[in-house]
């Protein structure tokens, strides 16, 4: 078959190898998993992941309500900050609220009285330790808004949630910096995490990069629910979903400028939009040899470059060109930057058929404008 591209490709057969990965993890610590939307939240593939996964978190009331209605289970609810109108929506979707402040709690949490997730209301704690490459990305950042970083506020007001959220990595795949930190959790949240029935450990931890400690990770976890008697929750979004998709264009010229630059039907800025806030390169599903290129985007932005590679291949106009690693932060992030022609979304099913799920047109290029 062939597809117009750009397009977005997932493969199911790698998003369940992500899934068996969860489901060794679940089997040993007993720990829950949340899909984090804001990651991924192509919800034509959520049949599959619901499988093995127990629910989804999210960032927005629109994401909350896209847990409830595609994926179900676990529907937590955190936001860096509610208004009051978002609890009351919130109320018919999310079965656990997270709250990113003690003012935030205590100037909403009656709003839920009689709801779902009355019982389940929990607080966001910055332990001011981290893990990420990034201080973009960085929760325990200086200055960082993100989660109470007051033990004394959290302690007065322990009685009116029931758990606790600690996002504190990104992209950690180092099993015994996240060993070490989450004892330096236990020791100064051991008094707080003793009156708590549930905690998550947020996002960020890489336990499906290859040769990840999975057992002594889920061990660990394990250890950590039985010392404190805690349900434990996961919100992967990029381990869930990693090395899934890619993003496959075409060139359509082939530039020269010193160097020669191809250019392909797709736009970093527009289309793998992560890579260009944290300055880094797209990564290639093809073998790399001599043949050096830049290739580049077709939006004005002069920066516009997926990365320099060099290449087995010659390119030419018309060739294909896969980026690979393009599931996290891509689809989410999508926009319509220079009217690009948007990618269409296109999933490669476990029975190995290949499905066209959403083509985009002028018309939601106008509907997204006013
Ligand atoms: C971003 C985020 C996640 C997911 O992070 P990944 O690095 O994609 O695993 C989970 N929880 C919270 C609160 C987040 O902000």
């Amino acid at each position: 078959m062939q597809i117009k591209t750009p397009y977005y490709l997932i493969d199911e057969k790698a998003l369940l190898k992500n899934m068996r990965i969860i489901e060794r993890i679940k089997k040993i610590s007993g720990a829950k998993f949340l899909l984090a939307l804001k990651c991924f939240s192509t919800w034509s593939v959520f049949d599959l992941l619901k499988k093995y996964m127990d629910g989804t978190t999210s960032s927005s009331v629109y994401e909350a309500r896209l847990g409830y209605e595609k994926f179900g289970g676990h529907t937590h609810a955190f936001s860096v900050a509610y208004s009051k109108e978002d609890i009351e929506v919130l109320k018919k979707f999310s079965d656990t609220i997270i709250f990113n402040s003690v003012t935030q709690l205590n100037s909403l949490y009656k709003l839920t009285k009689n709801t779902k997730a009355a019982r389940r209301l929990g607080l966001r704690i910055n332990p001011s330790i981290s893990y990420s490459h990034f201080d973009l990305a960085d929760p325990a950042r200086k200055f960082s808004r993100l989660g109470e970083i007051d033990i004394k506020k959290v302690e007065a007001n322990i009685d009116k949630i029931s758990g606790a959220m600690f996002h504190y990595n990104c992209e950690n795949a180092d099993f015994k910096c996240f060993s070490k930190m989450l004892d330096a959790i236990s020791l100064k949240y051991g008094a707080i995490l003793k009156k708590l029935k549930w905690v998550s450990l947020g996002g960020g931890i890489f336990f499906t990069k290859e040769n990840y400690p999975i057992e002594k990770f889920a061990n660990k976890l394990k250890e950590f629910s039985e010392t404190f008697e805690l349900e434990i929750f996961l919100e992967p979004g990029e381990a869930a979903i990693t090395n899934s998709a890619s993003l496959v264009t075409k060139v359509l010229d082939i530039v020269e400028n010193e160097k020669n630059i191809a250019i392909v039907d797709s736009s970093i800025e527009a289309h793998a939009l992560d890579l260009l806030i944290y300055n880094q390169q797209a990564k290639l599903n093809e073998k790399l040899g001599k043949n050096e290129y830049i290739i580049a985007g077709k939006s004005c932005l002069a920066g516009d470059v997926f990365g320099h590679f060099k290449l087995a291949r010659k390119l030419k106009v018309g060739s294909i060109v896969k980026f690979r690693d393009m599931a996290g932060y891509t689809m989410v992030k999508k926009n319509w930057f220079n009217g690009l022609v948007m990618p269409s979304i296109v999933v490669k099913r476990l029975s190995g058929k290949v499905e066209i799920i959403k083509e985009f047109s002028y018309k939601n290029f106008v509907d997204a404008l006013s």
